[in-house]
């Protein structure tokens, strides 16, 4: 390639928008689940894809190939359920290979946490998120339609011996469903070095939960300063003073701790007080497509160009403009409403 077009092309490819630096890449690799949280899953049988419209390991290893080039220094790897998926974990060590990917982590459910927890710990993995909504194992099935508390708990023990850390783990608060259950969750990070986020529910799609039971962090904040003490900031409170690097590693959530606590806890708030102007992330999906906002019903597809031959150039370039198409800001509170499941994006 002449110097000049090596020139122009680089230009291109300038991943920054704005102020920021676009470097982390969550990747679905499936939109399998064993558990159908009502929050999450369509009401309804929804039929799994067929293998066909799912991205091929060595077709993810070749975008994040072409990612790390351009910037992508960042993974996640969720779903569906990523532990799922057949030779996952082989799959995220061989990601972890790559030249320029410096942190590999993984979003899960965690029924099969400790089965593979030894693997996990191998592979390359920094850090597990775990979905974790009630303490209580009745309410736990009534949630994702599995009885499945103690195998996930045990999932988290296993992590927490092995020193994976942190281990955040994801509540969506329900009204009716689990808002009784705020402060025991908050209080695990006193006992644990655990971050405990709460993330506001997204409705999207057609789920089993209506927009009434939504609790929002303002009001989640409160009761857990009333009933357990003083959220204290931990790097947040500094946000806007700190540059744009370190904001993009702070990520979405606000972070807190109660004083004398092991661990955090975490505000996401996409509705009630949006982080658009930080976001630092592309999603890609199980079907191979870019989704530029995880709140916009937007899609770069990257698979069909692919299989009909793009070059590693093309890719990047698909890429650069998945980050210029980020919107300013996301599309929940618009009538023209997100009508993609979570379960199928990867959340
Ligand atoms: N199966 C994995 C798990 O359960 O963590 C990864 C996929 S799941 C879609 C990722 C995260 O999205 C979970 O923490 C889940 O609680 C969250 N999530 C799913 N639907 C949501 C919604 N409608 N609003 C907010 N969070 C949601």
């Amino acid at each position: 390639m002449t110097s000049q077009r090596q020139n122009t092309l680089d230009n291109r490819l300038d991943n920054r928008l704005d102020n920021r630096v676009i470097n982390y890449l969550r990747i679905s690799v499936t939109d399998r689940c064993n558990l159908a949280c009502r929050y999450c899953v369509p009401k309804g049988i929804l039929p799994s894809l067929s293998h066909d419209k799912i991205a091929r390991y060595e077709e993810i290893h070749k975008i994040v190939m072409c990612a790390s080039q351009i910037g992508i220094s960042k993974l996640r790897i969720t779903g569906g359920e990523p532990l799922m998926r057949k030779g996952v974990l082989p799959f995220i060590e061989s990601l972890s290979h790559i030249q320029g990917i410096n942190e590999i982590s993984i979003t899960t459910n965690g029924v099969l946490l400790e089965s593979n927890i030894d693997k996990i710990v191998e592979s390359g993995i920094n850090r597990v998120n775990i979905s974790l909504d009630t303490l209580k194992p009745e309410r736990f099935k009534f949630i994702s339609g599995k009885d499945h508390f103690k195998t996930v708990w045990r999932g988290i023990m296993a992590a927490l011996d092995r020193g994976l850390s942190p281990i955040k783990l994801n509540a969506v608060i329900l009204r009716g469903i689990n808002d009784d259950e705020i402060e025991a969750l908050a209080s695990l990070s006193l006992t644990y070095p655990f971050h405990v986020r709460f993330i506001e529910y997204m409705p999207m799609g057609n789920s089993d939960v209506d927009i009434s039971q939504q609790v929002l962090i303002p009001e989640i904040k409160d009761r857990i300063e009333q009933s357990i003490g003083e959220l204290q900031p931990v790097t947040n409170k500094s946000f806007e003073s700190i540059n744009t690097i370190q904001q993009n590693e702070a990520g979405p959530a606000r972070r807190y701790k109660i004083a004398g606590a092991l661990g955090e806890i975490g505000f996401i708030s996409p509705v009630s007080s949006h982080f658009c102007n930080q976001c630092n992330r592309l999603r890609l999906t199980s079907t191979g497509k870019l989704r530029p906002c995880l709140l916009n019903n937007r899609e770069i597809d990257l698979l069909t160009p692919m299989r009909q031959g793009a070059s590693d150039d093309d890719i990047k370039e698909i890429f650069i403009l998945a980050v210029r198409s980020k919107p300013a800001s996301h599309q929940l509170n618009s009538p023209n409403i997100v009508d993609t499941q979570m379960s199928t994006i990867g959340g």
